[in-house]
Order: structure tokens, then C-alpha cells, then sequence
């Protein structure tokens, strides 16, 4: 294994020392072996794969550049568009549908060369924390099958550790990039809101949606970010101007930099002594590189997990309407009038945790008790802001645990959807807040399975954060297991 898996391979296939279509099959000969006991994949795409592949090597032949992700297998989260692919969002309900476009992201690494190799399993419509609630069954963690993979990315996380394709695109709404990174012993970064284009991208909660890369290394997950960040005029919510580049100061170290270890995130419930631990442990291993570590109080972030769960399914219950059986999605047959053919046609096409959400959103958003649930929990995201924005004043970045302990066993939390959102717990604040946030490999627990810490850092602090995320990496203490390629 190197260092940078993603961009060696680039460079052996830009250089002619490799072939696009000779890396694509000792990719598809790893997914051979272990995908039916794994099961990353909703979709893998070998034919398309395979063409792919055979023009960039081509290209290459002909003397011209393919880009920067030239050759490397890709695996895209099943919630992001694929012109004429299916796209499920691990749902009965959009069973059959082909998109009639590319997501932004998924042309823009096209473009840079990169070859999709699948769509990858979440939860439906990305929410859950372990990939048990997708319609075609769970993903395993490839460390240890009998764990999950974490949520809703899991496919893309155990696709990227298992050695299927050195880089993945998730989505994450309230964690699910950084929490099944941490759990699969890989990088995963959730990007300042409006700097990666949400467009092609099925909306969960669009006032938190972002698209972000997957990595075995801190310098791949910025190359993947540096391709996929950037202006795009079908997002309405994307920013102007040039993107912060990811890969600009990985090699510059800590020294003088102000890191804020965020006390009521490592003192957060249900955090694991072991998670605790390693996360101030990365707090020393930085001062002792040359920052300037203390522990800093961002308040508000208490309550962020409660705010979420109002705004999320909020937003949630009005995306999901579109899903009717006329213009969207699954339709029921046999209904005796069209109020019978709605209902029955949502009945059959959403699993149980999307009911959920959309009555609590319903709930939250109806005339009685907007006031009371919507609206403050909008008040509170507000004060979150305002929070970090004090703490942004004397940190350049801050540090946290990124999920609450290892891979749990899988049907461990599925009776209980309380514990299962408590995964969360230190992801969401800069989900509410649209600042940036990854979460970095940091050893292994007792189990011998990985520990994630997560940086984060004020909006469009991309560069900085992963100048951190580099240094941890090169002090991180040795992962447990891992599954080699
Ligand atoms: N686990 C969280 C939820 O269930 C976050 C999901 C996500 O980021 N898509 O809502």
C-alpha cells in the first residue's frame, strides 16, 4: 500500500506506466472476492467501467492528458445521478429510475479522468448511521463483517477500505461522510456548504446536503475535493468565486496554529473513554508538532442533535412529497381513487426510518407547533453559528471525536432510533453551521477497529483544515486492522 493510492495511480497511468483498464481490473477482481460477503455496491458497473477505461488508455496512447483522476476507480454514492444508470437511493420508491443527466460532481470527475465503478448501498434517502435501513439489505464492514460500516455512506466507505476503488463520493446531511469514514479506518470530508454543486444529488435536507470525498489518505481526499469544489450555475446555493484548495499546504505542518479541542464534544454523551482518549491524544500529538492547543467551550453545540432532528426531517417531509406516484416514483396499482393510490403507493415505495422522518417533519412544520419545534430549532442553529463564529476569533481550527466509539455490530441499534442518531452527536454542529469538517483515521479501539478525530474549521477553511488533517495523519498511532490492496 503507498501513501497516496488515488494520485499514485494517476500518475502511473498519465506517465504510461500503467493502464486505466489493468488497474480497473484488479479493482473489479477485489470486488469479485469479497463484494457478495461485503456488499458495497448497489450497482457495480464493469461494462461502462471497462469502456471507460479502454478511452483513457487511448487517450493516453494519443498523447492526450486525461486529468488529474486519470484511471482511478471511483465509487458513487447511490444517491447521485448517473445519466441512464440507476439511481435508487437504496429505495423501493425510485425502482426503474434512470436519471436523464450526470450530478455535477459525477461530470466533473468524469472529466478529470477518474472511472465509475459502481453506485454504492446507504441508507435510503441517507438517513441512518449504519446502512441497515436500504431496501436491498445492509453493507458490512470490511474490517470485521459482523460490524457495520457506519451510515448513510457506508457503501462508499467499506468500497474505499476494502480496496474497490481507492476514492468515493458520499453525501453527508448530519455526518454520514465523516461517521462511516471514522468506522472504515478511511478519510472522509464534508465540504463548506455551497462550495461542492449539490445538483444530480436526490435532496435528504438541502439546507445541509454537501457532497464530499472518501480517501485512504489525507492527500487523496483533497485531490478528489480540489476536482469536485467549485462555482456551479445549476446550484442555486453554490458560491461564487474560486474554491479553497484542499492540497495547497499539506506539507506546512502545525507550527503556531491555534487548535481548539471543543469541550462539550468530547464530553458529549455516550462517547466511548477510548474515543475521549484518542481524540485528546491527537490534541497532544498536534502540540507537540508546534500548535497551540487549548480547550475551547462552543456551547450551543449541545443542542445540536435535537435541532436536527426537527430541521432534517423538516426539510425531509417537503423533498420527500415529490415522491407521489404521478410526477415521482413507485406507483401502487389496484387503488380504488387517487387519495388510495398516494397513500398506498408511499405506504409501499418508503421503508420504515423515511416514514419516520416524514412525520416528524410533518409534525414539527404543522400550524400548532412550527413555533414551538421548526422555529427553534432554526434559533437554535443560529446561536451554533454565532458559537463557532466566537471560537473562530482564537482557533484556526477546532477538534473533536467524530463518531461516539468502533463499528458496532450490526441489529445492535436498529430496535432503538434514539441510539442510532446519537452517532451524530459530533458531526452535526458544522452540518448546521455549513462549515467544513473531516474526519481523519486516529488508531484503533480495544477491538482492534478504528478511531476516527475530526478537524473543523470556520466556512471555506478547507486549506487549513486539511493542513491539520496531513499532520495528523503522519502522527496518527498505527490502525488496527486493515484490509490490504
Ligand atoms: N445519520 C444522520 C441521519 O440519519 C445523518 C445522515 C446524513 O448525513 N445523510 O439523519
Amino acid at each position: 500500500m503507498t501513501a497516496n493510492p488515488a494520485a499514485d495511480i494517476a500518475g502511473a497511468i498519465r506517465r504510461g506506466e500503467k493502464t486505466a483498464s489493468g488497474v480497473l481490473e484488479e479493482h473489479l477482481a477485489r470486488v469479485q472476492a469479497r463484494e457478495p460477503e461485503i456488499h458495497a455496491f448497489n450497482l457495480v458497473l464493469e461494462e461502462n467501467a471497462r469502456d471507460t477505461a479502454a478511452q483513457i488508455d487511448a487517450a493516453v496512447a494519443r498523447g492526450v492528458d486525461p486529468g488529474p483522476l486519470a484511471g482511478v476507480p471511483i465509487a458513487l454514492k447511490d444517491n447521485l445521478c448517473t445519466r441512464g444508470v440507476p439511481t435508487t437511493c437504496s429505495s423501493r420508491m425510485l425502482a426503474g429510475w434512470r436519471p436523464p443527466y450526470d450530478a455535477t460532481v459525477v461530470a466533473r470527475v468524469t472529466a478529470a479522468g477518474a472511472v465509475a465503478i459502481g453506485k454504492t448501498n446507504l441508507d435510503e434517502f441517507a438517513m441512518g448511521s449504519s446502512t441497515e435501513n436500504s431496501a436491498f439489505g445492509p453493507t458490512r464492514n470490511p474490517l470485521d463483517p459482523s460490524r457495520v460500516p457506519g451510515g448513510s455512506s457506508g457503501g462508499s466507505a467499506a468500497a474505499v477500505a476494502a480496496g474497490f476503488a481507492p476514492l468515493a463520493l458520499g453525501s453527508d446531511t448530519g455526518g454520514s461522510i465523516r461517521q462511516p469514514a471514522a468506522l472504515c479506518g478511511v478519510v472522509g470530508t464534508k465540504p463548506t456548504y455551497g462550495v461542492v454543486s449539490r445538483y444530480g444529488l436526490v435532496a435528504f435536507a438541502s439546507s445541509l446536503d454537501q457532497i464530499g470525498p472518501f480517501a485512504r489518505s489525507v492527500g487523496d481526499a483533497a485531490l478528489l475535493f480540489d476536482v469536485i469544489a467549485g462555482h456551479d450555475p445549476a446550484d442555486s446555493t453554490s458560491l461564487a468565486g474560486a474554491p479553497p484548495v484542499a492540497s495547497a499546504a499539506l506539507e506546512h505542518g502545525v507550527d503556531g496554529l491555534r487548535v481548539g479541542l471543543v469541550t462539550e464534544l468530547v464530553g458529549a454523551e455516550g462517547l466511548s473513554g477510548e474515543v475521549v482518549a484518542g481524540t485528546r491524544a491527537a490534541a497532544e500529538a498536534l502540540a507537540s508538532a508546534g500548535a497551540k492547543v487549548e480547550e475551547v467551550s462552543v456551547p450551543a453545540t449541545v443542542y445540536g442533535l435535537s435541532a436536527y432532528y426537527l430541521i432534517a426531517p423538516a426539510e425531509a417531509s417537503s423533498n420527500l412529497s415529490r415522491y407521489d406516484g404521478v410526477r415521482y416514483g413507485h406507483r401502487a396499482t389496484g387503488a380504488a381513487d387517487i387519495t388510495d393510490m398516494y397513500i398506498a403507493s408511499r405506504s409501499e415505495g418508503f421503508g420504515p426510518e423515511v416514514k419516520r422522518r416524514i412525520m416528524l417533519g410533518t409534525y414539527a412544520l404543522s400550524a400548532g407547533y412550527y413555533d414551538a419545534y421548526y422555529g427553534q430549532a432554526q434559533k437554535v442553529r443560529t446561536l451554533i453559528i454565532r458559537d463557532f463564529e466566537v471560537a473562530y476569533q482564537s482557533f484556526d481550527v477546532l477538534l473533536s471525536p467524530t463518531a461516539p466509539g468502533t463499528a458496532f455490530p450490526l441489529g445492535a441499534k436498529t430496535a432503538d432510533p434514539l441510539l442510532m442518531y446519537l452517532n451524530d452527536v459530533c458531526t452535526i454542529p458544522s452540518n448546521l453551521a455549513g462549515h467544513p469538517a473531516m474526519s481523519v483515521p486516529w488508531g484503533a479501539g480495544a477491538d482492534g477497529l478504528p478511531l476516527g478525530v475530526q478537524v473543523l474549521a470556520p466556512a471555506l477553511g478547507e486549506t487549513v483544515m486539511f493542513q491539520v488533517a496531513a499532520t495528523l495523519e503522519r502522527l496518527a498511532p498505527a490502525a488496527g486492522r486493515k484490509v490490504e490492496s
